[in-house]
């Protein structure tokens, strides 16, 4: 398989002219005023020109559109709401065509007997869990981006967030899928069965494809009943070891109850306090710190359950200080520390940050081995840890402030140690470098490090299946061969 690059002999100007044709006025913008916004990544790390970007209003648009750039050997840029953390969603050299899917925002149904929601690719999750709850239902996926984020976004990322523990991660919640594949084809997969083993799951292959195998442009997702009460608090703890102890503790009190268990370190909370309008969360903002919600249905005595698992904590001394949210506001305030962490990092200095995932049961020694490994690379580095412990995806990141980032001789190059640093260790305790954001474009060259054999083999036989040309997000996932 060869790179995408143009098919030569292309005239970029009489194929914009053909798009326009196509999807209608309106739909195209090309103008680089109007697509800078989709050019720029939300790091605003990476910044490079499409040929333009196109909005299709349903998968027909889609189809013929991909269709048209295949045959003209067009490179092919999908795109959601653009929050990829990774550099996946948006252009590099190679001038793409970007396809939004932000007018494909349609809810097609809902069924409460079989508790599932079709959508269309482009629609938020925001506007997901607002449609669920309006019939006293739950979209189990939840993340800091949701308001922006979409659908097809998710599944292309396989989005996790903060709920995994209890819901499982976007795939465990995909039932069906509408895929335009690289050749502009549609695979209709969109069956809302909770049961179906009639030959090889294709719509698992699109599912964390990041938008190399084609276009997700509907989906089927699963449903739960609403869980109406919630419990929550916050604990500072001694460390990493004492998390694990309480995960275990609270799982056995709340079982299934159990629905987030976050992790930050001291200098992430401050990060996230004296860099945004949040009041702190308990006294002390030394050692490490916990939050831990419950939700179930109002029959379930939440906050007797919370009560009961923080006195035996308390009593058995795995918590130094803590406190319960007594309503939602303070429910809420607890998720917006959670939630701030991205922005205010960004105010501090340059991140560089990790999507590990280990086992469980090797968080801290991951942790504590990362953190040795990363000062020993540069001192000056702030090492700041935020992380869904419950599922061993652990965010680990080297912050550099900004005037140790200005006056770094070598910022490539000490980027490329630090990751291949903390990603080398997670893979040798049996984890991963890519947990829930993708590899987009800052972890390219990362699946040949560390995979190999049959398995990247396959990889890179299912690619050239699907996408010989190579024009579907080229060069994301997996380079050529
Ligand atoms: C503040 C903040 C908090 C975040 N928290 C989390 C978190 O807790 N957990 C988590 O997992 N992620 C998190 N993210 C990362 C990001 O929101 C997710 O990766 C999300 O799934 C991306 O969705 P999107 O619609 O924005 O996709 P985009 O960023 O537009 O695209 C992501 C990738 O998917 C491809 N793609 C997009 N749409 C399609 C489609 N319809 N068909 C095929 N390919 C497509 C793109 O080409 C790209 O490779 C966070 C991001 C931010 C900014």
């Amino acid at each position: 398989m060869t790179a995408a690059a143009p098919r030569e002999g292309s005239d970029p100007q009489r194929l914009l002219d053909r798009i326009r044709e196509l999807l209608g006025p309106g739909a195209v913008l090309a103008d680089p005023a109007e697509t800078q916004g989709y050019c720029i990544d939300a790091r605003r790390k990476f910044d490079a020109p499409a040929l333009c970007v196109c909005k299709p209003r349903d998968t027909a648009q889609v189809a013929a559109l991909v269709s048209m750039l295949h045959a003209e050997g067009w490179p092919i840029l999908p795109q959601g709401g653009n929050t990829s953390l990774c550099g996946g969603a948006t252009p590099d050299d190679r001038l793409p065509v970007i396809v939004s899917t932000e007018r494909l925002n349609r809810i097609r149904a809902i069924d409460p007997f079989g508790l599932t929601i079709a959508a269309h690719a482009g629609c938020t999750i925001a506007q997901l869990q607002a449609a669920a709850a309006g019939q006293d239902l739950h979209y189990p996926v939840s993340l800091g981006s949701e308001g922006s984020c979409q659908l097809g976004g998710t599944i292309a990322t396989n989005a996790g967030g903060t709920a995994v523990l209890r819901y499982g991660t976007t795939r465990a919640n995909t039932l069906g899928l509408e895929v335009v594949l690289p050749d502009g084809r549609v695979l209709d997969m969109m069956r809302a069965l909770h049961k179906d083993t009639s030959g090889y799951d294709l719509k698992q292959l699109f599912i964390g494809a990041e938008g190399t195998l084609g276009i997700v442009t509907a989906a089927v997702m699963k449903l739960y009943p609403a869980a109406p009460a919630t419990a929550m608090c916050w604990l500072r703890i001694a460390g990493p070891e004492q998390a694990l102890e309480l995960l275990k503790l609270f799982r056995d009190r709340a079982g299934h109850s159990l629905t987030a268990f976050e992790l930050m370190n001291a200098q992430q909370l401050a990060n996230v306090l004296d860099h945004g309008p949040h009041a702190a969360p308990v006294e002390g903002r030394e050692g490490w710190h916990l939050m831990v919600e419950l939700a179930d249905s109002a029959s379930v005595d939440l906050d007797a359950l919370m009560v009961e698992g923080l006195e035996r904590a308390f009593e058995t001394g795995l918590i130094l200080d803590g406190s319960i949210a007594q309503n939602l506001t303070q429910a809420e305030a607890m998720w917006a520390i959670r939630h701030g962490v991205t922005e205010a990092n960004a105010r501090v200095g340059v991140s560089i940050t990790s999507d590990t995932a280990v086992p469980v049961g090797c968080v801290p020694d991951f942790i504590a081995r990362a953190t040795e490994a990363v000062m020993a690379i540069h001192p000056g580095i702030q090492v700041t840890v935020v992380g869904h412990v419950g599922d061993g995806n652990i965010h680990f990141i080297a912050l550099f402030p900004h005037d140790l980032w200005a006056a770094l001789p070598d910022r490539p190059g000490i980027e490329a140690r630090v990751r291949n640093a903390v990603n080398d260790l997670a893979i040798a305790l049996g984890g991963t470098f890519s947990a829930e954001h993708g590899v987009g474009r800052t972890m390219t060259g990362l699946i040949e490090r560390y995979k190999a054999g049959p398995e990247l083999e396959l990889m890179r036989a299912l690619k050239r299946c699907l996408d010989p040309g190579g024009l579907m997000n080229p060069d994301r996932v997996i380079g050529p061969a």
